[in-house]
């Protein structure tokens, strides 16, 4: 590492020196630059935390009362000589990378990002949120949660059709269709790209707390029903979304007979449905595919490339190997919670 980076890592977290502030720290500090509300990146406890405007409902239902900054996209502020943006990352709402500007450097820090495939295809993009948006630096540091070439996502109007269908056979055979996804992100992705002429949609409360910031922040969702408010003939017919901790607890057991599944990237690996024991798994992802982190790379023009979180030494290598100069940082994120354990098994399996 350079004396001069931008970005450096430290013991708290990723640090700009001449800034002084941390992006997604994993501990507390005083200033908190926050790319998105999921928990590994915006965890409570610092003084003060900036994040894009879009986010600020998130931010708050899960952290509470914070000292919080909210900057428009592409709104720059200057702190210590450094010019600071955010720019939409397309993969929950109000996801930012950050662009920091120095001396004439620019550095972007992704955060965790969305952009599927090879092309740019507005039917493609995150329809729960402002899509990504390259930006040209010097540096990028990319996340790589799916940075192995398996990953590769199929055109998500083909998941959405293939949810529907699921649901629709469900309920002409009278069984309450039960998907589960992580309840930040996941369940609005489903929501925002479902048929909801088929039936009623009922949400679980830790969904519809989210849905409600999402609502408030301008994000069309089709109507949701508490569980409460569903007759026992309609719940027959509904799509019932709710977070993964839900899988054979109790709180299921008023669906009767159901058909259950989950929605995930990790659906895509072999044997992820079954070591759920789930009746189907949908490969539905908020973070890029293989072939979307090679382009969302290239589209930043950056010359030297620094890999967070994810599958860092094959995508550091295949950098090197397109005549980059590429590095890691060694991070605390994880995947999204509940994701964590199948991306566990996806390294034991792959190793
Ligand atoms: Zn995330
Ligand atoms: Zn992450």
């Amino acid at each position: 590492m350079a004396d001069d980076d931008l970005i450096v890592q430290r013991r708290e977290g990723l640090y700009c020196p001449p800034g002084d502030f941390y992006i997604d720290p994993w501990l507390p500090v005083p200033r908190a630059v926050i790319t998105h509300a999921h928990a590994d990146h915006a965890r409570p406890g610092h003084d003060h935390y900036l994040a894009a405007a879009p986010a600020e409902g998130v931010l708050r239902a899960r952290l509470g009362e914070i000292a919080l900054q909210a900057l428009a996209y592409g709104e720059t502020i200057d702190h210590f000589g450094v010019r600071l943006s955010l720019h939409p990352a397309g993969h929950v709402l109000g996801s930012a990378q950050v662009r920091l500007e120095h001396r004439g450097r620019v550095w972007v820090a992704s955060g965790d990002y969305y952009v599927a495939g090879h092309d740019d295809d507005a039917r493609e993009h995150n329809p729960s949120c402002a899509p990504f948006e390259p930006v040209r630096c010097d540096c990028f540091i990319t996340e790589s949660t799916f940075g192995l070439p398996i990953y590769r996502w199929a055109p998500q109007r083909d998941t959405y059709a293939e949810i529907d269908r699921w649901w629709s056979a469900n309920a002409d055979a009278g069984r309450a269709s039960l998907l589960m996804g992580y309840s930040f992100g996941k369940a609005q992705r489903i929501l925002a790209g479902v048929d909801a002429r088929i039936g009623p949609i009922v949400v679980h409360g830790a969904v519809a707390t989210i849905n409600d910031a999402y609502r408030a922040a301008g994000v069309v969702l089709p109507p949701t029903h508490s569980v409460l408010d569903v007759d026992k003939a309609s719940l027959k017919r509904a799509l019932v979304i709710a977070p993964p901790s839900v899988q054979s607890s109790p709180w299921t057991r008023r669906f009767g007979d159901y058909s259950d599944a989950f929605a995930s990237g990790w659906m895509q690996l072999r044997g992820a449905r079954r070591r759920r024991s789930i009746d189907r798994g949908f490969v539905l992802s908020d973070h890029a595919d293989w072939p979307g982190l090679q382009r969302a790379i290239a589209r930043t023009g950056a010359s030297r490339v620094i890999v967070t979180h994810g599958y860092e030494s094959v995508m550091v290598r295949w950098l090197t190997e397109q005549g980059l100069e590429a590095g890691s940082f060694a991070t605390e994120y994880g995947d999204e919670q509940e994701d964590r354990t199948e991306a566990g098994e996806a390294a034991g399996e792959s190793a």
